[in-house]
């Protein structure tokens, strides 16, 4: 049988080497790019969706995240302009956010049940398929390039706990003590989460759990595309929980054959529904715009199921998505020959 196989294969190799041409890289962006709906280059970013209300809200905190999502933008646009890849691009802007103890990622992780903080992150390069994910990790400081040296210098997809931080430390992967992820807010938030425990559980408590995840999709000149996301997870998670974020298909997900996606909201609604790829998907198969396959699984089918959440997205052809179900989304652009945009409410729409 193998021998059989392999006498196909000879002969498979040498039809091709006497056609003269190479197995096709579907994927591949094409060689001469048709003119395009939506822009050259640019990158789509989110710091979690939830119910974030003008009522929640003050001036300072506003304008905090305002800045925050602004300086995300900045090294991710800086990346593109240069004429980085989309993978290096989405990089840049989701450290800025790691780093950034405003959001529910890296610094600013939510704490689990125990007190402790378990990251996830995923990225992926739409042009090969090429994954790297962690889950559960709690020293590593910046998830997402953990995330990136398991694509590029390991054979695997996902890599969890200890096992990935070991991997890490090959390559002196920063790792910080428990302090630095401490935060008040999260830890108020975990007290309360504790004290709710048994209640009956509303959408507010719910809400309180999760905001904050951050994600970045990317295309770049030469018209890859990219997602890259990172998060703490869910407020009082328990026992190993692994969200949606470093599952390919449901929190991120890229191919150049039609969208970057990156989601943030209920974990295993996304997981159910395989957001990202069900949205990469219906394009494919169904020959559906972004927009109209991002709305069918986010404000649809997730609403159906009571998933809440939102995603961000990039195409093939440059155009863009800030889809959500919640009443806010952190979330911005910077793209080609326009200037910066961020917003949070679900009704400042997406600034174009
Ligand atoms: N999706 C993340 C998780 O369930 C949380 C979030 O996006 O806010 O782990």
């Amino acid at each position: 049988m193998r021998r059989g196989l392999g006498v196909m294969t000879v002969l498979a190799f040498a039809a091709i080497l006497v056609a003269g041409c190479e197995p096709a890289d579907t994927n591949a962006a094409p060689d001469a790019a048709p003119a395009l709906d939506g822009v050259e280059y640019g990158l789509v970013i989110h710091g979690g969706a939830g119910t974030i209300t003008r009522d929640d809200m003050t001036d300072e905190r506003e304008a905090a995240y305002h800045a925050a999502l602004q300086a995300a933008l900045e090294a991710g646009y800086q990346v593109l302009e240069d004429g980085g890849t989309a993978v290096d691009a989405v990089i840049a802007a989701v450290v800025v956010m790691e780093d950034d103890s405003l959001f529910n990622a890296g610094r600013g992780a939510v704490f689990t049940s125990e007190g402790t903080n378990e990251l996830d992150a995923a990225i992926m390069d739409g042009t090969d398929l090429q994954t790297g994910a962690v889950a559960g990790v709690r020293r590593i400081r910046n998830p997402i390039k953990l995330a990136r040296l398991v694509m590029d210098e390991s054979p695997h997809v996902l890599f969890a706990g200890e096992g990935a931080e070991t991997f890490g430390r090959q390559f002196d992967v920063e790792e910080v003590d428990d302090d630095w992820f401490f935060t008040e807010h999260r830890w108020e938030a975990l007290q309360r989460a504790q004290e709710q425990e048994g209640t009956s559980s509303n959408w507010r408590q719910e809400e309180d759990r999760m905001i904050g995840t951050v994600g970045a999709v990317a295309r770049d000149q030469a018209g890859n595309l990219a997602a890259a996301t990172s998060t703490g997870g869910m407020t009082n998670k328990r026992f190993g929980r692994v969200g949606d974020v470093p599952i390919v298909g449901a929190g991120t997900y890229a191919s150049n054959r039609s969208c970057a996606i990156s989601g943030t909201g209920h974990g295993e609604y996304f997981i159910r529904n395989v957001v990202s790829r069900e949205i990469c998907a219906r394009m494919e198969h169904r020959g559906e715009t972004l927009e109209e396959a991002a709305h069918a699984v986010v404000l649809e089918q997730l609403v159906d199921h009571g998933g809440s959440g939102g995603v961000i997205g990039i195409d093939r052809d440059g155009l863009i998505t800030m889809t959500m179900n919640t009443p806010g989304m952190y979330r911005g652009h910077y793209l080609a020959g326009e200037e910066p945009f961020t917003a949070i409410y679900e009704d400042e729409g997406d600034g174009r």
